[in-house]
C-alpha cells in the first residue's frame, strides 16, 4: 500500500480523499492555491504545497507544479479526485513516467473514454447499447443531412471532446441543421480546442440513468447499480438518487452485468461509470466518466462500500475487496448539491459564510469543505457541499431528506437550498416522476406545482 498520497485538487473532494487515506493510515499531501491557503484541505492534510495563482490553469491544473510537490514530498500515487486533471490521460502518463501512480484507471482508457467518438465507438464494440448516430465524426453538411434523415429529427450535435454539458446543439428538422452544425463546431473549438462534432437521435423524455463499475486492472470488475441523475439543469446534475425510482430489479441486473461484463473485457482499472439515457424500457449510452463522480456518496450509501477506498485499493495493485455477490443494495439515497448560487438564477454567490449550520442525525452525511467565516473564492466551482440523505425506503428518505434541509443554516451568501425544499414537496418528485427537462420546465413555470 502506498505511504503518502498527494490529492490534486480542493474543496469536498480534496476532504474526502484525505479522510480515505487517515483511515487507511496514509500519510497526505494537499496541494493549494494561493486563493485555497485557508482551505480545510490544506489545514487537515499532513503537508501541503502551494502550487501557483488563483485561476484553475496556473495551479490546479499545472502539471509541472504537481509533480515538483511530488517530488519535494516524496508522494508515492496522486488523487486526481474529479474534474481539473482527473481525466487528464497525458497527466496519469507523466505520473507514471516519473515513477508516481496515478489513481485512476489506465492512461490508454482515459484517452478513448475522453474522445466520444472513439467512447461510443468502443461501447458498441464491447456490446454496450448506444444512442442511434453517426458513426463517427462528421465532416460535411450532406453527411449531417445523410445521417440525420436515417435516424430521424430531432437530432443533438455532439462536441467529441465535450463535458460538463457543454458543446451540444438540437436541430429539430434539416433547416435548422446546416446552422446547429456550424455553431456545435465553432463552440467546441472555442470550449474545447477541438472541432470535431458527432450527431445522435435527440431523445425527447429520456431519464440519466448511470452505473458505476469498479475493475482490478487483471479482468476483473464489478457494478454497483445505478444512480438517476434526471434532474438537470443547462444538462447538469442538481440531484441524484438511487437507486432509480424507475428501473427494476432484473433491467439493473442486465445492465449492470453488460456494463460489468465490457470492464473485464477491457481490464478496466478503478472506478468508472458509464452514463446512459433511458427510454421506454431501453438504455442507451452516452458516455464512460474514468473517474470518480460528485454523486459517488449515494452509491457508497445503499452498498454501505468506501468508493475511494477501493479505488486506492486497487490503484495499489490489491484485490477488489468485493465480489459481485457481495454487492447488495440497502435502502435509498438522495444527494443534493448546495451551489453558492442563486437558487433560481443560478447566478454565482460567492462571499464570506457568516453563519453554517449543518444537519445531523441518523442517514444524514454532509460532504463539505467550508465553514463558518469561510470566504468562498470566485475562481472555481460553485458547489460548496453535498447533503447525502439515506433511509430504508425512498418515501422514508423524502422525509429524512425534508427534516434535513430545514436544519441547514446558510447565511452571508446565497444557495441552492430553497430550490431543494420546494423540490421535496413537490408532487412529481415524490412520485419520482421526472425525466432530463423535469427541472427546467419546473424553473420556468416558476411556482412549485404549477
Ligand atoms: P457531457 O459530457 O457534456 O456531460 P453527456 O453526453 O454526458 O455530455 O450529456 C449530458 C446531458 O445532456 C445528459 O445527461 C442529457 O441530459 C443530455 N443529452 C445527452 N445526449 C442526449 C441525447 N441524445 N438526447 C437527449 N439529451 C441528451
Amino acid at each position: 500500500m502506498f505511504g503518502k498520497i498527494l490529492i490534486a485538487n480542493r474543496g469536498e473532494i480534496a476532504l474526502r480523499v484525505l479522510r480515505a487515506c487517515k483511515e487507511m493510515g496514509i500519510a497526505t499531501v494537499a496541494v493549494h492555491s494561493t486563493a485555497d491557503a485557508n482551505a480545510m484541505h490544506v489545514k487537515l492534510a499532513d503537508e501541503s504545497v502551494c502550487i501557483g495563482p488563483p485561476p484553475a490553469k496556473d495551479s490546479y491544473l499545472n502539471i509541472p507544479a504537481l509533480l515538483a510537490a511530488c517530488e519535494i514530498t516524496g508522494a508515492e500515487a496522486v488523487h486526481p479526485g474529479y474534474g481539473f486533471l482527473s481525466e487528464n490521460a497525458r497527466f496519469a502518463e507523466i505520473l507514471i513516467d516519473h515513477g508516481v501512480a496515478f489513481i485512476g484507471p489506465k492512461p490508454e482508457h482515459i484517452r478513448v473514454m475522453g474522445d466520444k467518438i472513439e467512447a461510443k465507438r468502443t461501447a458498441k464494440k464491447l456490446g454496450i447499447p448506444c444512442v442511434p448516430g453517426s458513426e463517427g465524426g462528421i465532416t460535411s453538411d450532406d453527411e449531417a443531412i445523410k445521417v440525420a434523415s436515417e435516424i430521424g429529427y430531432p437530432v443533438l450535435i455532439k462536441a467529441a471532446a465535450g463535458g460538463g454539458g457543454r458543446g451540444m446543439k438540437v436541430a429539430r428538422s434539416e433547416d435548422e441543421l446546416s446552422s446547429a452544425l456550424s455553431t456545435a463546431r465553432s463552440e467546441a473549438r472555442a470550449n474545447f480546442g477541438d472541432d470535431a462534432v458527432y450527431i445522435e437521435k435527440y431523445l425527447g423524455t429520456p431519464r440519466h440513468i448511470e452505473i458505476q463499475v469498479f475493475g482490478d486492472g487483471k479482468g476483473n470488475a464489478v457494478h454497483l447499480g445505478e444512480r438517476d441523475c434526471s434532474l438537470q439543469r443547462r444538462h447538469q446534475k442538481v440531484l441524484e438518487e438511487a437507486p432509480s425510482p424507475t428501473i427494476t430489479a432484473e433491467q439493473r441486473a442486465r445492465i449492470g452485468e453488460t456494463c460489468a461484463k465490457a470492464m473485464r473485457d477491457m481490464k478496466y482499472l478503478g472506478a468508472g461509470t458509464i452514463e446512459f439515457l433511458y427510454e421506454n424500457g431501453e438504455f442507451y449510452f452516452i458516455e464512460m466518466n474514468t473517474r470518480i463522480q460528485v454523486e459517488h456518496p449515494v452509491t457508497e450509501a445503499i452498498t454501505g462500500f468506501d468508493l475511494i477506498r477501493e479505488q486506492i485499493r486497487v490503484a495499489a495493485g490489491e484485490a477488489l475487496s468485493f465480489t459481485q455477490d457481495e454487492v447488495v443494495l440497502n435502502g435509498h439515497a438522495i444527494e443534493c448539491r448546495v451551489n453558492a448560487e442563486h437558487p433560481r438564477t443560478f447566478r454565482p454567490s460567492p462571499g464570506k459564510i457568516g453563519y453554517w449550520h449543518v444537519p445531523g442525525g441518523l442517514g444524514v452525511r454532509i460532504d463539505s469543505a467550508v465553514y463558518q467565516g469561510y470566504s468562498i473564492p470566485p475562481y472555481y466551482d460553485s458547489m460548496i457541499g453535498k447533503l447525502i440523505v439515506h433511509a430504508a425506503t425512498r418515501e422514508e428518505c423524502l422525509a429524512r431528506l425534508r427534516r434535513a434541509l430545514n436544519e441547514f443554516v446558510v447565511e452571508g451568501i446565497e444557495t441552492t437550498l430553497p430550490l431543494f425544499r420546494e423540490l421535496v414537496e413537490n408532487d412529481d418528485i415524490k412520485r419520482g416522476a421526472y425525466d432530463i427537462h423535469w427541472l427546467e420546465h419546473f424553473l420556468a413555470e416558476g411556482e412549485p406545482g404549477a
